[in-house]
């Protein structure tokens, strides 16, 4: 995505405007120059040619570049040594990634409007949006930035948070963001110094408490007043604080006294001016990357980047000093509890990695963080410009997921529903919850057939566990060591002997590896694998074997559909079929955190969801005592239904009778999972998609692999027979198997119907009913005992 140059220009012109006011002077969008005159004074002049050596820093003549080569290779930080990775002798770790706690969001921001592809590139009605993944407020930025020019959409949004740390990091972002009479340029550096820098510099801190200091304490007076006539116990009441900007950007914060206070407290404290080189080595020796893995993984200048940041948690350009940053960032220094974990790994997963490596033109072209600092800048200053054309207005609310129907109860019962709910990954967590949770504040196809639920997968595709993904495992722990490939024998030979211990001098192959993995084929046996993804109904204590997947089967209402909005498999590396991806890519894919694949689902609600029905699932997953608490909330909904249903049936009695009794079987036959879907409902689309890969996949594997195939197919072929020998001689089913046969292959080929009871291998019987022969053998014991 590239802002059109013309309306950044439009924006810097304006920016020049407030320059000759003599006001926030000091931010510029061009790089300075790194070298030094003196040891006090940088040259001011602008960076055009990038350092030979090292490419992150520039400067302005090849006559700066001579003076200040010896000091910037010699003022290069001393790394700190984390602990060296250790490996058992014999162990080969399942994928080469570092895996750490991180601070950061660890999947990149995201257009989830993707208008052009579905609501259309001129649309301009309203949209609301639910995004409860980490730091959400980048996705809005994202969104609106990628939006086409000629649409103009209304939008409302509503961000959640779930930590205090990113609470901050968007509540004071909002307020900079909605002040509409303040430089763009000026506003845009402070908006990323409150995201990512761990110090802020003296003009970043006046220009925030100038600008936005006294908002803070009066909303801190209005709060107190406002619990001060409340009991103890109804401080879990939530206060709502209007704040921005009409016709800009107007945002709203809902929270409970404690998050209030929390929130406030952490801008409000006097910042103490005490080291935090302390805590910040600590955080990288229990959480930082060692550097045995880091040397054989990154480019010298990737390794220079991540040390700077280890040790200052500046964003900023390489060459500029981190000296007058001497004010500890809110967001990250909480009181009494030092800096949240994990913060000293790297933030650039919370951005498109194409995008910030690309970004250009930027003489320095190995500066990582100089470049995501300007990419940040402009996409802000392109993010103000629009909210003149359009308002937008926001909400922000912080809770779990889990106490989300409680949190926004008006949400649920006045069905206010979203165009867009963002769930993030944490639908690796917790799937059914998101469901729950969020399913029924989806708009309904029938009112926008545009509207999405988004959940992305980074765990859930990488954590198979049945005999064919270990098989292909085993096959590609033994290519670390023998010959695979061409490309990869090319790229990087074997550097270890079988039978050696695994050491780091493996990591670049296993990467290779690990990049050329199938993951359509991996993640469709996670995906589709009814023990994952198969959920537990209400009343259903533990199935005989595991139900259908959600993949296949939908649930509340949301069924999976093919990507209209995001990439399925977004920021990663990712191999086309035939794709060779160069050695300079696999090194910057490797040097990016949160490499691991990720793969994003789309959902649609085809059926509306009733009070009844949620209330019943709620109960189901969240348990009884929860169900107790939001009763209270929900009590009228059921009754209001109740009427609600009375009333429409005494209006529409004369009118399509029978039409509406088969629609109403219908949504009772989806929710039970046993009759025909609602009409023109083909099943999921993207399953079917995902299986001919999966097919695909297979037939290449038998190729490879015929002999054991074979051998095992010869195995099953003598199961079978002798099955079906104990079958005959229990003399029964063989119809309904035949008849289940049927349903199978309709399900595959994508016909209308969806099989009675929904047998847990719809998906292809060559395929997935090898999934698992445990499921097998109990749909066999299932069929015995009937
Ligand atoms: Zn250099
Ligand atoms: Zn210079």
């Amino acid at each position: 995505m590239d802002p059109k140059d013309a309306d950044y220009d439009a924006d810097s012109s304006q920016a020049e405007d407030s320059y000759s006011k003599g006001e926030e002077c000091e931010s510029r969008l061009d790089l300075c120059c790194a070298a030094w005159r003196t040891p006090e004074q940088q040259c001011e002049n602008t960076a055009i040619i990038s350092c030979k050596k090292c490419r992150l820093v520039a400067y302005c003549s090849n006559e700066c570049m001579a003076n200040d080569l010896k000091d910037h290779h010699a003022s290069r930080i001393p790394p700190w040594y984390p602990r060296r990775t250790k490996y058992e002798d014999g162990e080969v770790p399942d994928h080469p990634l570092w895996e750490s706690t991180t601070f950061w969001a660890n999947y990149p921001a995201t257009d989830v409007l993707n208008l052009a592809k579905n609501e259309g590139s001129e649309y301009n009605g309203c949209l609301r949006l639910l995004l409860l993944g980490p730091f959400a407020l980048r996705h809005v930025i994202y969104s609106v930035v990628a939006m086409p020019e000629t649409a103009n959409p209304s939008l409302d949004v509503t961000l959640r948070e779930n930590s205090i740390c990113h609470l901050v990091r968007t509540f004071l972002s909002l307020l900079i963001l909605s002040l509409d009479t303040v430089n763009s340029l000026a506003a845009a550096e402070i908006v990323v110094d409150v995201w990512y820098s761990a110090k802020w510099s003296d003009w970043t801190y006046s220009f925030i408490e100038k600008h936005v200091g006294q908002k803070i304490r009066n909303l801190y007076q209005e709060i107190q007043a406002w619990y001060k006539v409340k009991d103890e116990s109804e401080r879990k009441l939530c206060y709502t604080a209007s704040l921005g900007t009409p016709d800009y950007l107007t945002f709203d914060v809902c929270l409970d006294w404690h998050t209030w206070t929390d929130l406030l407290d952490c801008y409000l404290q006097e910042p103490e001016l005490r080291s935090m080189v302390g805590p910040r080595a600590k955080d990288v020796i229990k959480w930082g990357e060692p550097l045995d893995r880091v040397f054989r993984t990154f480019s010298s200048s990737r390794t220079a980047a991540l040390m700077k940041w280890r040790l200052d948690g500046i964003m900023q350009p390489h060459g500029e000093s981190a000296s007058g940053y001497t004010i500890p960032n809110p967001a990250f220094y909480l009181l009494g509890t030092g800096l949240p974990e994990g913060i000293t790994n790297e933030p650039l997963s919370e951005w498109p990695m194409k995008e910030i490596l690309g970004y250009g033109p930027y003489p320095a072209e190995d500066d990582v963080y100089g470049k995501m600092n300007f990419y940040l800048r402009r996409m802000v200053i392109f993010f103000r410009a629009r909210l003149k054309k359009k308002p937008i207005t926001a909400h922000v609310i912080a809770c779990g997921l889990k106490d989300l129907p409680g949190h926004i109860p008006m949400y649920y019962k006045d069905s206010r529903l979203y165009d867009r709910i963002e769930v993030g990954n944490w639908f690796d967590i917790y799937a059914q919850l998101c469901f729950l949770a969020c399913a029924p504040l989806l708009r309904n196809v029938g009112e926008n057939p545009y509207a999405t639920m988004l959940t992305l997968c980074r765990q859930s595709v990488i954590q198979v566990k049945d005999e064919e993904a270990e098989k292909q495992l085993e096959l590609e722990k033994q290519y670390l060591y023998g010959p695979a490939f061409p490309l990869l024998e090319k790229l990087a030979p074997p550097r270890q002997a079988a039978g050696e211990p695994y050491s780091t001098a493996l990591l670049p192959r296993h990467m290779i590896l690990f990049i050329y993995r199938n993951w359509s084929w991996f993640s469709c046996r996670s995906l589709f694998n009814p023990k994952i993804y198969g959920f537990t109904l209400p009343g259903e204590k533990k199935p005989q074997h595991p139900r259908a997947p959600v993949t296949v089967t939908g649930y509340l209402g949301a069924q999976m559909k093919q990507n209209t909005v995001v990439d399925g498999w977004g920021n990663t590396l990712w191999h086309s079929e035939d794709g060779k991806p160069t050695m300079e890519e696999l090194m910057r894919w490797a040097s990016w955190p949160a490499g691991k694949p990720q793969c994003w689902l789309e959902w649609r609600k085809v059926r509306d969801v009733t009070a009844g029905e949620f209330l019943e699932h709620l109960e189901w997953v969240q348990g009884t005592q929860t169900l107790r608490i939001f009763k209270t909330l929900y009590g009228d909904l059921g009754a209001r239904e109740e009427e609600k249903k009375r009333e429409e049936e005494n209006g529409e009695r004369n009118v399509g009778d029978e039409e509406k009794n088969e629609r109403k079987g219908e949504d009772e036959a989806a929710v039970n999972g046993d009759k025909s879907a609602p009409e023109g409902m083909p099943l999921n689309p993207l399953a079917k998609k995902m299986l001919m890969r999966l097919n695909f996949a297979m037939e290449a594997a038998r190729q490879q692999d015929k002999a054991a195939l074979e051998e095992e197919k010869a195995a099953r072929e003598e199961e079978k027979a002798t099955r079906e020998e104990e079958q005959a001689e229990r003399n029964g089913g063989d119809e309904e198997k035949d008849e289940r046969n049927g349903e199978d292959e309709a399900a595959v080929n994508g016909d209308e119907s969806v099989p009675r009871r929904m047998p847990m291998n719809t998906l292809s019987k060559e395929t997935l009913m090898r999934l698992s022969m445990e499921m097998k053998s109990s749909r066999e014991d299932e069929h015995g005992s009937t």
